[in-house]
């Protein structure tokens, strides 16, 4: 059995819900030790063990330490059986983290199936809906699957109470793609989104986006939620090309200003437009663990994370796949998987 340290390198969520992932992918059963050991609050949390008891479930796998704070788990893997499946987190913890430790093995799986999550879809720290939506299931679905999802509640931090439903229709066949360009960019939109708070703050937030980035009226809005669950605020920046979709955040939180939550987003979308790379950080993350299911693949980043870093140790662990990284200058460097 693999045992997997899960204090290495950055230490947190994203080497358990991997390990979950490739488990079932590979049928390699582990054993994993200091789960989020170098997080403030180390162990299982709500999302974790959602994750845990969702990937047991679709994977028909046997888990034993499956409680929350447990800091150790064992994973016996069976295999991936689509179906009708809900999973509820019980928290604002994030639907789109569950989903993405579920999702590769269901999509090679030989029936399709219908996913209903419930909780954070909107987490700082986590890709937001609209991330999962327009940037990272476009590049899956290239692959060969085909995934949609629909928001039908947002659900932001500490409230919670989002819930998404996702449809999967697996590969016939998995196969890596090449993202070198982005292509010409064919939309660009800004949005400012308040749940259950003064519409002001997202005019603000618009005003910022709109000065800053120069574009014109209708290319930034505000979305005002109908029936929201409880508070909150986030501002979007999509950049679509022809062979990617960006999307930057800024997350709105008490305390923190209009001007600034809109400012983060700004930044990040700035200092992507300063290199020619298409795969932002995140996407950059995101993207090594389906790549690596599918053995191959290129793509150019515009940096490698820790985050990153931490995942392609992982990875390595799991799957008999090279990755390999050249730098090409400060902006971008190109990543490849053989
Ligand atoms: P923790 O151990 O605290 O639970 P975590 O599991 O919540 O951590 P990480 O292990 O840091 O979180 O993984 C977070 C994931 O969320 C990463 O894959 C990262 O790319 C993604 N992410 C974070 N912020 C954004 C964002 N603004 N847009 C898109 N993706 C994001």
């Amino acid at each position: 059995m693999l045992t997997v340290d899960g204090s290495f390198c950055e230490g947190g969520g994203q080497i358990l819900r991997s390990s979950l992932a490739l488990s079932i992918v590979t049928g390699r059963a582990f054993r994993i030790e200091n789960i989020r050991a170098k997080r403030r609050k180390p162990g299982l949390l709500r999302q974790h063990l959602t994750a845990v008891r969702a990937a047991a479930e679709i994977g028909r796998c046997k888990v034993e330490g499956d409680e929350m704070g447990s800091t150790e788990l064992v994973f016996v893997p069976g295999v991936a059986v689509g179906g009708d499946y809900t999973f509820s987190i019980g928290t604002a913890g994030s639907t789109t983290l569950v989903l993405q430790t579920i999702l590769l093995p269901l999509a090679l799986a030989k029936a399709p199936s219908r996913i209903v999550l419930e909780g954070g879809t909107h987490n700082p720290y986590a890709p937001p809906f609209d991330f999962l939506e327009r940037s990272y299931l476009p590049l899956v679905n290239r692959m060969g699957p085909k995934v949609s999802v629909t928001l039908e509640r947002y659900g932001f931090y500490p409230a919670g109470g989002g819930r998404m439903v996702v449809d999967v229709t697996p590969a016939e066949s998995f196969g890596g793609i090449s993202i070198v360009e982005r292509g010409d960019l064919v939309r660009r939109c800004g949005r400012a989104v308040v749940s259950s708070l003064d519409r002001k703050i997202a005019d603000r937030e618009v005003r910022v986006m709109r000065k800053r980035l120069g574009w014109d009226e209708g290319e930034a809005e505000v979305v005002e939620i109908d029936r929201p669950v409880g508070p909150g605020n986030i501002v979007t920046i999509e950049l679509g090309y022809e062979n990617v979709t960006e999307v930057f955040t800024g997350f709105g939180e008490v305390g923190r200003a209009a001007e600034a939550v809109a400012s983060h987003a700004v930044q990040q979308c700035q200092r992507y437009l300063r290199s020619s790379a298409p795969v932002g950080e995140y996407l950059t993350d995101q993207l090594l663990l389906p790549m690596a299911i599918a053995g191959s693949g290129t793509f150019r980043s515009t940096g490698l994370s820790r985050h990153s870093e931490t995942h392609v140790d992982l990875i390595g662990k799991f799957l008999d796949v090279e990755i390999e990284t050249e730098r090409e200058d400060s902006r971008a460097i190109v990543i490849s998987i053989a």
